[in-house]
């Protein structure tokens, strides 16, 4: 763990090397209110290093073969599985969420790491013998050069690691800009990466806010881009960069709707809807938003959900027992509070008011209680935008045509999920949905790390997705070869 107001260094061509940033920003314990670090907002001079350090590193371990570039990554996982917890307790510490869901996140990273240990069968090419007579003709994956990738601050360890080991492994040389929010999961994360024989420069760490993002967007030495976070910068950097002529997947915001229709089993879906909805104090991209309960489902749907929801014990996810943490930070809690009241003036039936909760011994933390809106119509604010915090919009439906036409006419579509014990309309509602992760009776629609993932519309600028096979095409070209010999 990083000492008090420690400011974070860079991770640039094998070497800590401290920052000239004039400006910081405080990276806080959200359950105490307590700065524990700064974050330097670099200048673009350190993007340059970090590039100069990569593309130095490129002819070399792109020559080098994917077997011995994938043990690297094997001893990676071996890392960080033996330090599991205490990256799990520093995710908690950083970001607010509770121990367990830093541990499933982090297990989610682990397992991206494992995915792309199988890089050696997963960037083979493929060839045609006699495309004409006597020429035959063959695809072979090259990795592309340096590729960059920018994070959000809801899943401090897991999302750079949709990214760092599939562009390795597959033979790039790559730079991180963690969240300026959430550095410190990321700085123990290069300590590891130090010891798994990776050449100074495969790996490196800037840490900075939008002038940083700008450099990475613009530098001629880039060839890649990932990015992850709110819409309205996933387009910025989606033009940007690909502007400057680079490869882009921009993932961004989302306003997920859940649709309960009357023959769901209640007992057991209400606890999945309730996680959905509050799991990660409701920072995630893929929590549940809006709900549409269809018909005679919408009582038992409301009902249900303020009892779960009031069962939560909100605190600091480090004490046993906690089952939701705090918000990010003090501007993102009066955020939500102001979407809060926003609703009730919007004219919203406020089901469960989480404003006014206190949380004992933690009186600094940034917590907001869980929150239900009933009566939300798809015109308001709270029933439109990201509020990206513990609050659920109900709005009853009368079938499933009205609920794709509330969906379909968001202009995000990250995920969606049904809760039904028909058939027929899981069937239906998964061939309709016009959102890219859909989830039936599953509250989370999170696809596991060999599976693509990422949303549609506005929540998903760009071509392949993260991770599984998507990564390996992302992070390669495959260049074709078509030989005669006399
Ligand atoms: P954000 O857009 O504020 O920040 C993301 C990154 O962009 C950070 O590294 C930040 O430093 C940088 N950044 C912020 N403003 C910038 C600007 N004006 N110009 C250039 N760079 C800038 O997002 P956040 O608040 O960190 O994360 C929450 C958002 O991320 C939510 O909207 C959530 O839905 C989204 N998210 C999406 C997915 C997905 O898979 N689609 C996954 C996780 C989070």
């Amino acid at each position: 763990m990083a000492e008090a107001q420690e400011i974070l260094p860079h991770f640039i061509g094998g070497r800590w090397t401290p920052s000239s940033a004039k400006e910081t920003v405080p990276v806080h314990n959200p359950a105490r209110g307590q700065v524990i670090a700064r974050t330097p907002l670099a200048p673009k001079s350190e993007v340059d290093a970090a590039v100069k350090a990569a593309a130095a590193a490129f002819p070399g371990w792109s020559e080098t073969p994917p077997v011995v570039r994938a043990r690297t990554m094997f001893k990676f996982r071996q890392l960080l599985e033996e330090h599991f917890e205490e990256i799990a307790r520093i995710v908690t510490t950083e970001h607010g969420k509770t121990l367990d869901e830093a541990r499933g996140s982090l297990r989610r990273g682990v397992e991206c790491v494992e995915v792309a240990c199988g890089a050696p069968s997963m960037l083979m090419g493929y060839g045609l013998e006699n495309v004409s007579s006597g020429i035959d003709c063959s695809v072979m994956r090259q990795p592309i050069g340096v590729c960059a990738a920018i994070a959000p601050f809801n899943f401090p360890a897991m999302v750079p690691l949709w990214f760092l080991p599939f562009a390795v492994v597959s033979g790039n040389t790559f730079i991180l800009k963690p969240s300026e929010q959430v550095p410190l999961s990321q700085k123990r994360m290069f300590e590891l990466l130090e010891k798994c024989d990776l050449p100074p420069g495969v790996v490196n760490l800037v840490h900075g806010g939008k002038e940083v993002v700008e450099a990475l967007c613009d530098h001629p030495g880039i060839r890649a881009v990932s990015f992850v976070g709110s819409t309205p910068v996933a387009r910025l950097v989606y033009q940007r960069a690909t502007h400057a002529g680079k490869r882009v997947q921009a993932l961004g915001g989302a306003k997920n709707f859940i649709i309960v229709m009357p023959d769901a089993d209640f007992d057991r879906s209400i606890p999945i809807i309730t996680e959905s909805f509050y799991g990660c104090a409701g920072e995630r991209c893929l929590a549940g938003s809006v709900l549409l309960p269809v018909g005679d489902a919408h009582k038992p749907t409301r009902d249900l959900l303020i009892e779960s929801a009031r069962s939560l014990k909100v605190g600091d996810g480090l004490e046993p027992g906690v089952t939701m943490g705090p918000v990010i930070s003090a501007k993102h809690r009066e955020r939500v509070l102001g979407y809060v009241d926003l609703g009730v003036k919007e004219g919203a039936k406020l089901a469960l008011d989480g404003r006014p909760l206190k949380v004992q011994d933690r009186p600094e933390g940034f917590f907001v209680g869980p929150t239900v809106f009933d009566d939300v119509s798809p015109s308001m604010v709270i029933g439109n935008e990201e509020i990206f915090g513990p609050v659920a919009a109900l709005r009853a439906v009368k079938n499933l045509d009205e609920a794709f036409k509330i969906m379909d006419a968001h202009p995000n579509a990250n995920a969606t999920s049904i809760f039904t014990s028909s058939g027929k309309a899981a069937r239906e509602f998964a061939h309709r949905a016009t959102a890219s992760m859909v989830g039936v009776n599953i509250g989370v629609a999170a696809p596991m790390s060999y599976f693509p993932f990422g949303g549609a519309r506005d929540s998903f600028f760009g071509d392949l997705k993260v991770h599984g096979r998507d990564a390996f095409q992302f992070y390669t070209d495959g260049k074709v070869t078509i030989s005669r010999w006399f």
